[in-house]
């Protein structure tokens, strides 16, 4: 366990802005904790090594456990790394049994990319209800960012919830699906293929290959009658094989075409913005809770003996009370 007392935020953050993953991985770690003091050295490393004008992009993907995310992450982050680009995987993924919090576990699922020296695979963090998960990887996002890191992958698991965190973490979204699996398994909702910037079928190989270019066609036919999308970007599907790596630089091409415009209208500047005031307010919010839980007032009215007739007023009081007890600080 780190001891924060022995750790020295200039130190780290001098060591984090040199690109040393080690100290990355540290600082990321104390982002994750859940003591305060922990929490407050990561704020001060990333105060004094962030540098808003480092230009970054973050990319969230998502698709049901089995459609191929951990094969397209590093089959796409190996291809960038390649390209001389420094990629950080992330993932945002409470409940996930392969993740545990073990790197190996991630490690192994994505051999190739962890070679790379420009890359940084982060496994999920292990616990925590998914709101703090969602706060602790904005922090993650940003500790790589500061690190050097231009690329950030951030995986989800298709089921509903993470996606919303996502939308808040990332500038695009990638959805990917496979042939055969039906709709319903792959959590196909309306809501999260309309999340959906680029949508991959991914597994387009060997003996599936027409099947998947016919399922392409499906799913941009019914892409095309959703709503028009906030940014003005179409969305955009496509044919991919994360195993034998084709199709991974249109897919990367298109993503890069998406934040052409979407920097040009102005609408990335605008979602970063309203995704820095979202944080700010999730923050905010966390933070009152928490203090009113750990205080004796909210310990008093736990023990008090309430039933069906408790009432707004007596929440009135009880906050009332705690205001008091603040003011009295
Ligand atoms: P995840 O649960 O979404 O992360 O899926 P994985 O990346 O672990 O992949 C699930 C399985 O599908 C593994 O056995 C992969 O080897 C296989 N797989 C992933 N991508 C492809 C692909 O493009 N083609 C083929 N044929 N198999 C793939």
């Amino acid at each position: 366990m780190l001891k924060p007392a022995k750790l020295d935020s200039a130190a780290l953050a001098a060591r984090l802005q040199k690109g040393d993953r080690v100290a990355l991985a540290q600082a990321i770690t104390l982002a994750e904790s859940s003591l305060e003091e922990h929490q407050t050295l990561a704020g001060k490393v990333l105060k004094v090594a962030f540098n808003p004008s480092h230009s970054s992009k973050r990319l969230a993907i998502t698709g049901v456990p089995g459609a191929g995310k951990s094969t397209f992450i590093n089959a796409l982050g190996t291809w960038l790394c390649k390209q001389g680009k420094k990629v950080a995987v992330l993932s945002i993924d409470p409940s996930s049994e392969k993740s545990k919090g073990s790197i190996l576990g991630d490690k192994t699922r994505m051999e190739e990319l962890s070679r790379e020296e420009n890359a940084f695979i982060r496994p999920s963090p292990s616990s925590g209800e998914l709101g703090g998960i969602g706060r602790r990887t904005r922090e993650a996002i940003l500790l790589c960012e500061a690190a050097g890191y231009e690329i950030i992958l951030i995986e989800t698991v298709g089921v509903g919830q993470s996606e919303t965190e996502a939308q808040h973490l990332s500038d695009i979204f990638l959805l990917l699906l496979v042939t055969g699996a039906g709709d319903d398994l792959q959590g196909i909702k309306r809501g999260i293929m309309e999340l959906a910037d680029i949508v991959v079928i991914n597994k387009a190989d060997g003996a599936n290959a027409a099947t998947a270019g016919h399922y392409r066609q499906t799913i941009a036919n019914s892409v095309h009658l959703f709503p028009a999308m906030d940014s003005g970007w179409i969305p955009q599907t496509l044919l991919c094989s994360s195993t034998e790596s084709t199709g991974i630089e249109k897919v990367w091409n298109t993503a890069i075409s998406y934040f052409e415009k979407a920097e040009l209208s102005g609408y990335f500047q605008e979602k970063r913005k309203n995704q820095n005031q979202y944080w700010l307010h999730r923050m905010l919010e966390d933070k009152l809770i928490a203090d009113f839980y750990n205080s004796p007032v909210y310990k008093t009215l736990k023990d008090s003996p309430h039933n069906e007739l408790s009432t707004t007023q007596d929440i009135k009081t009880a906050l009332e009370q705690y205001y008091a007890s603040l003011a009295k600080k």
